[in-house]
């Protein structure tokens, strides 16, 4: 059976998108294939040869274009942004019945691009295939990564580097800014458009406008108490950033943190810490805030709105404790001690995945602190609270994508030797579980591994 492309937003009004076919490359070769995720989504690995994934022929039953966006960037609202440098190949309802766009993101130029190639560079393609699968391997909903490959061209950035495409499967690309674009334009009827057509693909247990919201509002909150329960840091948090289906989206300069601090940041173009770990949430409901001013034409009660995005306060808090309760494996939630833990954490600069891989084992935490004498204190505290074991290891992962490993696996494929990048895939892909073979992946880095920035690599 052929991949059965069924498209949906192409039958959208013209204003959502331009049709545009992804614009070829000079020499293709693959890097990586998932086979696991097209079975998953009802991908035929046949359909999507090398060809494909290059953008230089267009599947049978695709209808390739380019998306219309809007967002705030680090706050300032920019009114057209869009998909500048990906082109969504149509969609894909799987054997689940989930419907999945699959979009090939660095295939060239389109409407949308204003200065930039519409290219990708090698690092950041490996990246977020990476990081994306990771994610997902650690439970937290996110786009996924079907391909990479090489184009055998050259992409110019502060130095020339190897072109690359990744072929990013997600729920949808519908992002809080996709909204903001026709609010921008005051067109009523593209909102009420869009926003049917989000809620009905994505919560069709919300029936108004305003239970779209809710449904969102939960779905945000959710996500962001998974990235603080493994220290993620998305890094641009940007309202184009921000999937309306609640995915993890947009990998740039997102980084797993090694020691423990709030204040946290590693993007390079996030100078004032907008975007530090512990600013996400308010992060989002900011964004929620955005999305909410859009349905004020459509609903009209500010109040309920208002209300709808309130509720993001308990909702991430209450999830957020349930994480945490569960990590330390807690006997009752108890935030006054959650709250005074990761406080210890950031004094004594504890590494964060160690940490909680360290008790889920039963192993000494002491040499992970500054000043020795507190882990035991804390632990004695925590031997109060705790149950014996109630599935701390299924909860505290002992992988997580540390910068450094990632640098080190991007660097080597940068110069052709992709198998840094394979180990370090393989072992991210069951985070879970011990892997003596494989612990100097466990390890924070050395001094001299430190990665003190990332970059968007746009
Ligand atoms: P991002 O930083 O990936 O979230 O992208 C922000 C905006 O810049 C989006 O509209 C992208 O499509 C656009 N953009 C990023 N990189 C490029 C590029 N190399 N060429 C064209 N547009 C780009
Ligand atoms: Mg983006």
């Amino acid at each position: 059976m052929p991949t059965p492309f069924d498209n949906s937003f192409v039958s959208l009004p013209k204003s959502f998108y331009m049709r545009q076919d992804p614009v070829p490359v000079a020499a293709p070769a693959l890097i990586k294939f998932n086979h696991d995720l097209a079975a998953e989504t009802g991908v035929q690995a046949l359909d999507f040869p090398l060809e494909v994934l290059a953008g230089n022929t267009v599947p049978e039953g695709a209808a390739p274009l380019a998306a219309a966006y809007a967002g705030h960037q680090f706050g300032n609202f920019v009114p057209q942004l869009g998909d500048g440098r990906a082109v969504l190949l149509g969609e894909v309802v799987g054997p689940d019945g989930l419907r999945r766009d699959i979009q090939l993101k660095g295939a060239g130029r389109t409407f949308f691009s204003r200065g930039g190639d519409g290219r990708a560079a090698i690092g950041p393609v490996l990246r977020e295939y990476l990081v994306s699968e990771a994610m997902h391997a650690l439970g937290v909903p996110t786009t996924r990564a079907l391909a990479a490959i090489t184009t055998g061209e050259t992409v110019r950035r502060e130095t020339p580097l190897p072109g690359a495409i990744l072929t990013r499967v997600a729920k949808s690309h519908l992002r809080v800014g996709s909204f903001q674009f026709h609010y921008a334009r005051q067109d009523k009827a593209a909102l009420e458009t869009l926003t049917e057509y989000a809620r009905a693909r994505h919560y069709p247990e919300a029936k108004t406008p305003l239970e779209f919201l809710d449904a969102v509002v939960a779905a945000q909150a959710g996500l962001v108490a998974k990235w603080m329960g493994l220290g993620f840091i998305h890094g641009v948090m940007n309202t184009d950033n921000c999937s309306i289906a609640g995915e993890t989206i947009d990998y740039g300069p997102c980084a797993f943190m090694d020691s423990y601090h709030p204040e946290t940041v590693f993007s390079s173009i996030d100078r004032k810490g907008r975007y530090a770990y512990a600013n996400q949430p308010k992060i989002a409901q900011w964004n929620l805030a955005q999305l909410a001013q859009t349905l004020v034409p459509l609903v009209g009660e500010v109040e309920r709105l208002e209300a709808s995005l309130h509720r993001f306060d308990d909702l991430y808090a209450a999830e957020f404790t349930r994480i945490f309760t569960a990590k330390l494996a807690l006997a009752k939630p108890d935030t006054d001690f959650i709250v005074a833990t990761l406080k210890m954490m950031a004094d004594e600069g504890v590494d964060f995945t160690l940490f909680f891989r360290r008790l889920a084992y039963g192993q000494d935490i002491s040499d992970l602190f500054t000043t020795p004498p507190t882990a035991k204190t804390w632990h004695g505290e925590w031997e109060k609270r705790r149950l014996p074991d109630a599935g701390m290891k299924a909860v505290n992962p002992v992988f997580i994508p540390r910068n450094h490993q990632i640098e080190a696996a991007l660097k080597a494929a940068g110069q052709g030797d992709f198998a840094p990048f394979e180990t370090l895939h393989a072992v991210l892909a069951t985070p879970f579980s011990e892997k003596p073979e494989h612990a100097e992946f466990e390890n924070p880095p050395n001094e001299d591994e430190r990665v003190l920035a990332t970059f968007c690599g746009t």
